[in-house]
């Protein structure tokens, strides 16, 4: 009872702070004709038909079935799906406009032909769970993107400005530079055999994934699996996802990743929003690592910040904080000394 009438009130007020009274005069100032006939021609509206026809698929169900009980068992399903969409295509379209240097060509076509209804979906408790995140972790997980696809799952809850937040935060993810790399290479042994190894690469803003795999006989045994910069990608992620909810006048009532959030806007404060997005967004992780090596005074500065944060996430060990935060001051004095 008392979560319905909480869950309108949100609704309203989302109304009013989430800028349609923004949106639309000004569509209608650029563009008047097209309100009043939206396609201009038969091949323009055969061309948009098209183009929506193009947009992928995102399974999140093996059937309708499964994707009806899952609807039915989140309280005000369509609500709540209604918000998460609205404050992705938000950010998109936010992040876009604001970042637009940062981007080039290939990744707006990325984005519009990952663009789907069915992109986003909220997953009811137990299947989140399950499905999800099956491998119990030190942090309540609230959302999950699909790194290869870009599929991004959503756990339910009962607040839809957390929901939102989670939306958002995904969307980031999804909006940051994305690339993918495999190599084969095959070896011979001194017995004369011959051993493949291939290699992959995956990187999603300044996030590094790189995977060793052995290849014998048609199966693939994975070696290695390495990751480079991983929280503070988080910290960035969270960095620009607050000042988006910001913005919409939402405010967020639980921290996520405050620790490389503080980095991250310290960071930038120091390297410059230029080099940090171009980084994130646009890939040039090259740039921003050489300005934070110049600024540091020497190489490995870049390597030694992002060691310490993982290290400190992955360990707890308070030595990995206080490494990190201490490369963050000799930063910051060298920002002072350079002005
Ligand atoms: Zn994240």
């Amino acid at each position: 009872m008392g979560y319905d009438i909480s869950e309108k009130k949100t609704s309203e007020t989302d109304i009013k702070s989430d800028n349609i009274s923004d949106i639309k005069p000004k569509s209608q100032e650029v563009e008047p004709a097209r309100i009043e006939t939206p396609y201009s021609s038969a091949s323009d509206y055969s061309d948009r038909v098209g183009a929506a026809l193009e947009q992928k698929e995102y399974q999140h169900w093996n059937s309708a079935e499964e994707q009806e009980a899952n609807r039915k068992s989140v309280i005000d399903y369509d609500n709540k799906k209604r918000a998460v969409d609205k404050a992705s295509l938000e950010t998109q379209s936010s992040i876009l406009t604001r970042h637009q240097d940062a981007f080039d060509e290939k990744n707006i076509n990325r984005m519009s032909s990952e663009f789907g209804s069915n992109k986003i979906e909220i997953y009811n408790e137990p299947d989140f769970v399950v499905e999800k995140v099956p491998v119990d972790t030190q942090y309540k997980i609230v959302g999950v993107r699909d790194i290869k696809d870009g599929k991004i799952s959503i756990r339910d809850g009962d607040d839809i400005t957390r929901l939102k937040h989670t939306s958002t935060h995904e969307t980031m993810h999804d909006l940051s530079y994305q690339h993918e790399n495999s190599q084969v290479q095959a070896f011979e042994s001194d017995r004369g055999d011959m051993a493949i190894v291939s290699t992959k690469d995956l990187t999603s803003g300044i996030h590094k994934i790189e995977e060793t795999f052995r290849v014998t006989d048609g199966t693939s045994d994975r070696l290695e699996i390495k990751h480079y910069n991983r929280y503070l990608n988080e910290g960035i992620t969270e960095m620009y996802t607050l000042e988006e909810m910001h913005q919409r006048g939402e405010y967020p009532d639980f921290d996520s990743y405050t620790q490389e959030y503080g980095w991250a806007a310290n960071l930038r404060e120091i390297a410059g929003d230029e080099h940090v997005a171009k980084a994130y967004f646009g890939g040039d992780i090259k740039g921003l690592k050489r300005r934070v090596d110049d600024m540091g005074g020497r190489p490995g500065t870049w390597e030694a910040l992002n060691h310490n944060i993982d290290a400190y996430r992955s360990t707890g060990d308070i030595r990995f904080k206080e490494a990190a935060d201490e490369i963050i001051d000799r930063l910051h004095d060298a920002k002072e000394g350079l002005n």
